[in-house]
């Protein structure tokens, strides 16, 4: 099968943000985009994006999961980049239309089509280090991607960072491509060194996230993840997976959790980890690496209770559970 997100649909949903006006939504080839080699994105970093994934239902119906969640994220990443303001309507219309047109390429359950909704700005001057696009670009790609999950059900291994930081503190938030960029010299080191899958950064301690995903513990009824600031970003399968495990009646702990209490914690049979994140779900944790010492996470296997939030969090998606908070759109 092809590697994630190197497969796309032929067409893509765009607008323009040029003379202090958003354009109508067009219908483009998605092979290429036209903009200046000034272009502000490509010096200046000022990008941010979203993802999201459409699921067919066995009714034959696809739906997008947690939309409006998506839209809020990209506009509060666009507002924190000073890129242009879009409209919410236009962006939801621009997705649901765009998944529409290729409602027939939907994989079926396990796997989806993903969303990539992109805002970048494209002001040809490279005299603005130091000032905001007046002009942008916001498209919605799309790509078909089967299950990340079969056969790489094996926990993952984490090498805990202690010293560096995944972004600067204040961008954790954004999602935005500088900080992923910022982000590889040290997972290509934890790769290389410790042979791990990824890495938890955990500035002076405190337990964050991975490059891409939200790190969340349990021991026995209790689920303990960060509490929101503004240090890392704020994971939607995080969000459902809370709301999930409160449903089940599970106490959940939104604070901060330090080294010291993770590797205690981890140490005791029946701990389980996992991260969070569109693309993957919920994935197990099965090791975490600190100062050159390996810690199995309870017993290092995939965790029974990560296994049935993942489960619970799919059937909902795939339109086998109630979708008692609204988290479906139809197309
Ligand atoms: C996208 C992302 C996540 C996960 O967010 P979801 O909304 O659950 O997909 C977590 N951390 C980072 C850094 C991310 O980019």
């Amino acid at each position: 099968m092809a590697a994630f997100g190197t497969v796309f649909m032929p067409e893509m949903a765009l607008a323009t943000f040029e003379n202090d006006q958003w354009s109508e939504t067009e219908i483009v080839k998605s092979d290429r985009l036209q903009f200046h080699p000034g272009a502000h994105v490509l010096h200046y970093s000022s990008t941010c994006f979203e993802g999201l994934k459409a699921f067919r239902h066995a009714d034959g119906g696809v739906y997008i999961f947690r939309m409006d969640a998506n839209v809020k994220r990209l506009a509060q990443s666009t507002h924190l980049l000073s890129l242009p303001a879009f409209d919410a309507d236009q962006l939801s219309k621009m997705i649901v239309d765009i998944v529409g047109r290729f409602s027939t390429e939907v994989p079926e359950p396990p796997g989806s089509m993903y969303i990539r909704p992109t805002h970048i700005g494209t002001e040809a001057s490279i005299g603005k280090a130091a000032a905001p696009s007046s002009s942008s670009l916001l498209y919605v790609l799309l790509s078909p991607v089967g299950d990340y999950f079969a056969g790489g059900a094996k926990p993952l291994r984490l090498l805990l960072e202690e010293n560096g930081m995944r972004c600067a503190p204040h961008m954790g938030m954004v999602k935005s491509g500088g900080n992923y960029a910022s982000a590889l010299g040290p997972i290509a080191d934890a790769r290389s060194k410790a042979d791990a899958d990824q890495v938890l950064f955990c500035p002076n301690g405190d337990v964050q996230e991975t490059g891409a995903a939200n790190f969340i513990l349990i021991d026995g009824n209790e689920v303990i993840t960060k509490g929101l600031d503004s240090s890392f970003l704020h994971g939607i399968t995080r969000d459902s997976v809370l709301t999930i495990a409160r449903d089940l009646g599970m106490t959940v702990s939104e604070r901060d959790l330090s080294v010291t209490e993770l590797l205690e914690r981890a140490g005791k049979p029946g701990t389980e980890a996992a991260l969070s994140g569109t693309a993957a779900v919920l994935t197990p944790v099965g090791t975490l690496i600190h100062n050159g010492k390996e810690y199995p996470v309870g017993s290092g296997e995939a965790g029974k209770t990560t296994l049935k939030l993942r489960q619970l969090l799919n059937d909902i998606q795939w339109g086998k559970a109630e979708d008692k908070h609204g988290w479906l759109t139809k197309v």
